[in-house]
């Protein structure tokens, strides 16, 4: 049998890594054509001296001269082309010797490398759900017109399109998706103004990055991934409900119009997702934890607090103004938890500052492109004084 090729951008990264795990699982079936990461260039390194890929590429020319140095120290036979900066992260995307892109930076930094990855014909999988709620129209209809699959790897947009495979699209009635509700589900919203970075970065139930752990925190990634559903599966917004599910064990669910309600289960155990956006059609014998439902005994569900979690409620609002208005939400949403990470920001001011940026905001109709990066870039901007100018008030 022939081997996948994977290009994988943000290659050192939660995701990276699984998807890495999953590759080097099962080494028939799948090889590594281009690595893209930032700047953690020793496990770039280590990544490139196991799957020696044929492309890489690094944030800047700083940490290109740090891998080549680190190379060169090591006895390899043959060494990948290193490029640096957005260009060269496109050309891992679109890798000619790839057959499907692990889209898992963190960012609508992971916009442009998707869309020229989709432009080369390549297949995504895509963790990169940013990608989707800045451009979700543009980046669909290029997919459609190139046709080339998005798989989705987030959790529960793989738990929705498993739980479609075998019906008819027409008969989907609603789109039910889980939460885990993050480390705060039972703090009070007192509570919740003085709450450190540190504390919100305690996921209880899954291992990710920072951005999206704090995203978990305020429940944007519930609101992030409502947008996704919205553009990965068409369904009408009112027609994508939010249940937080604190035992993670049901990662999402597809109800149909005779009531039945399909749901997929598992461990939270981000490569089973990935090691199937990697196979489809095909499922895979992966090495992991197994569900042990005896153990777990209660599965709850809880209708989400919008008071408490405010920026779930700005998400569904940019979702239904649409045009130009995701890519603000979530471009002034990466800022503001930005300067929360850094202590710059309280918890409650990271939706506070979206929402005045939001304000702020004409969305216009049919954005093309260009459009969505100067929203994105304008929102990034107005965010940015926004949080300036609750630095020199406090
Ligand atoms: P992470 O912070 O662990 O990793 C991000 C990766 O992106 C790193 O490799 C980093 O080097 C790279 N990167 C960041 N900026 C870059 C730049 N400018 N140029 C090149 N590379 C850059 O993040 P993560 O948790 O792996 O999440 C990645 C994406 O997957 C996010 O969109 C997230 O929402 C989504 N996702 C993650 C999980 C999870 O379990 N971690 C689950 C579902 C979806
Ligand atoms: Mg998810």
């Amino acid at each position: 049998m022939n081997r996948k090729r994977l290009s994988i951008i943000g290659s050192t990264g939660s995701i990276g890594r699984s998807t890495l795990d999953v590759v080097r699982q099962f080494p028939d079936r799948f090889q590594v054509a281009a690595l893209g990461a930032g700047s953690n260039v020793a496990l770039l390194c280590e990544q490139i001296m196991e799957f020696r890929p044929l492309l890489v590429s690094v944030k800047d020319a700083q940490a290109a001269s740090r891998l080549q140095d680190l190379l060169s120290t090591e006895r390899a036979a043959r060494f990948p082309e290193i490029g640096y900066g957005p260009e060269a992260l496109s050309s891992v995307a679109a890798c000619p010797e790839a057959d499907i892109l692990v889209s898992a930076m963190v960012g609508s930094a992971g916009l442009l490398p998707t869309l020229a990855a989709i432009e080369a014909g390549k297949d995504i999988a895509l963790a990169n759900k940013e990608t989707l709620v800045a451009a979700g129209e543009i980046v669909t209809a290029a997919a459609t017109a190139k046709n080339v699959k998005i798989l989705p790897v987030d959790s529960e947009h793989s738990a929705i399109f498993q739980a479609l495979q075998g019906n008819h699209r027409e008969t989907l009635n609603r789109v039910l998706l889980t939460a885990s509700g993050g480390p705060f589900f039972n703090k009070s919203r007192k509570d919740l103004e003085t709450v450190s970075p540190e504390a919100a970065l305690c996921h209880p139930n899954w291992s990710m990055g920072p951005k999206i752990t704090i995203d978990s925190a305020t429940l944007m990634n519930k609101g992030l991934e409502v947008i996704e559903a919205y553009w990965l599966f068409q369904a009408p917004l009112d027609r994508i409900s939010v249940h937080i599910h604190p035992e993670s064990i049901v990662h999402s669910m597809v109800e149909y119009v005779d009531g039945s309600v399909i749901a997929q289960m598992g461990v939270p155990d981000m490569r089973i997702p990935i090691a199937y956006a990697l196979s489809y059609p095909e499922r895979l014998p992966i090495a992991c934890p197994r569900l042990d439902l005896f153990h777990h005994q209660k599965l709850t569900f809880y209708p989400p607090d919008y008071e408490k979690f405010p920026c779930l409620r700005l998400a569904f609002e940019a979702c239904r103004r649409g045009a130009t208005m995701p890519a603000v939400l979530n471009a002034a949403n990466e800022v503001a938890v930005d300067a929360f990470l850094k202590k710059i920001i309280g918890f409650y001011d990271i939706p506070s500052v979206i929402e005045q940026v939001m304000a702020l905001h004409n969305p216009g109709s049919n954005p093309d492109l260009d459009a969505v990066l100067k929203a994105d870039a304008w929102a990034r901007e107005e965010a940015s004084k926004n949080i300036c100018a609750r630095e020199s008030k406090a």
